[in-house]
């Protein structure tokens, strides 16, 4: 397990403001252990401005940051997903598809199926533990004050979790969000036993 990132929820979408920077986002986490072809296990590549998909240097196979995660093909956008999977992941109660999708702009059947998708993800997650490399980024949930404190175990605030599981073939296994109580390493554990 390696933690390599933290930040506030708040912070990360004021940092990230566009798709594209999602889409940046999810290729450094998606990488962060190395680049290897799926085709062809060759270790160098081309980054493709327009959607920082890797282009391999030998066999020329085109993967996008999105391959292998829930995120793959969605249309209306990686960055009202990124909001729906956080918003999901900090939500006591079942967040319901119609009120997400009037807060994002989406149609209801587009957040209904978009969230089964994360919901089931959750789920496989919970009874499939996470093997091998896996990268931990976290944030906080909360208000603007939040931002100065950093991480802090302030009973107050929810904290989430984002794991990514790599397999050194494949990229990324699955990406898994989860709330915590705090940073202790026995919740930090919850997600992976
Ligand atoms: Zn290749």
């Amino acid at each position: 397990m390696e933690s390599f990132k933290s930040e506030s929820i708040v912070d990360f979408f004021n940092v990230y403001t566009t798709d594209l920077d999602c889409l940046k986002y999810l290729s450094r986490i998606k990488w962060h252990g190395g680049y290897s072809c799926v085709k062809c296990s060759h270790k160098k590549f081309i980054v493709r401005k327009a959607n920082f998909a890797r282009d391999c240097n030998r066999c020329h196979h085109i993967e996008s940051p999105t391959a292998n995660t829930l995120f793959h093909r969605v249309r209306f956008g990686l960055r009202k997903a990124f909001i729906i999977v956080f918003e999901m992941s900090v939500a006591t109660k079942s967040v319901s598809s119609s009120q997400m999708a009037r807060r994002i702009s989406i149609s209801r059947q587009t957040a209904w199926l978009f969230m089964h998708k994360v919901r089931i993800a959750m789920k496989s997650s919970e009874s499939q533990p996470m093997m091998g490399q896996v990268f931990v980024d976290e944030f906080v949930y909360g208000g603007k004050e939040d931002l100065k404190q950093g991480r802090s175990n302030d009973s107050k605030k929810k904290k989430i979790v984002v794991a990514v599981e790599v397999d050194k073939k494949r990229g990324v296994k699955r990406a898994y969000f989860k709330r915590i109580e705090n940073y202790s390493s026995k919740e930090l554990n919850k997600i992976f036993i």
